[in-house]
């Protein structure tokens, strides 16, 4: 996928969202919501049931194939008859490349756009292995830097990280300097 596809791709995501939403709100999925409500009405405690729309690519060209989320909906609901409705618009990541700067999946290398979850930190579990992108080896502190505009957290989109304060208020990210650029 190129960034042109991508950006179609996120149009269409947004429209399966706006459409998710105005079927919750008009109440043309009242009738599915109690159906869910009463078939989990009897299910163990601790567990939850989903009830999901999403926007997924298979990228069969990744070794044992590979699924790239790029938008969801979902309605969770436990036993005790609570509902939640959550989901987001899987937010793109940016990435300076060699000097350029490229948006890309959360979770896709911003070079080759294959699978690659580009680490924050070096402190993070199988950093070594994670460090470059097995397709195409971009290396991450070296040819790839995340990008960060106005501080935004690129992790939860809500909290802060300048280059003084690193780590996340919100969501607790702490990003190694050396593998990010602020614009
Ligand atoms: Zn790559
Ligand atoms: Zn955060």
């Amino acid at each position: 996928m190129n960034e042109r596809q991508y950006e179609a791709m996120l149009k269409l995501g947004e429209a399966m969202e706006e459409r998710w939403d105005y079927a919750l709100k008009s109440g043309a999925l009242a009738d599915l919501l109690h159906d869910l409500l009463i078939a989990s009405g009897s299910i163990p405690e601790g567990q939850t049931v989903q009830l999901s729309l999403g926007l997924t690519l298979l990228d069969q060209g990744s070794r044992g194939g590979a699924w790239l989320d790029l938008a969801e909906r979902q309605i969770t609901c436990d036993g005790r008859g609570n509902m939640t409705a959550g989901g987001n618009l899987i937010e793109a990541r940016e990435f300076l490349v060699d000097g350029g700067v490229r948006r890309v999946p959360s979770g896709a290398c911003p070079h080759c756009w294959q699978i690659w979850p580009v680490p924050f930190s070096q402190d993070e579990e199988h950093f070594s292995a994670l460090r470059r992108c097995l397709f195409c080896g971009m290396e991450v502190g070296r040819n790839v830097r995340h990008l960060i505009r106005n501080n935004r957290c690129p992790n939860c989109v809500l909290g802060e990280l300048s280059q003084g304060r690193p780590r996340c208020e919100i969501c607790g990210l702490e990003a190694n300097v050396s593998l990010v650029v602020w614009r």
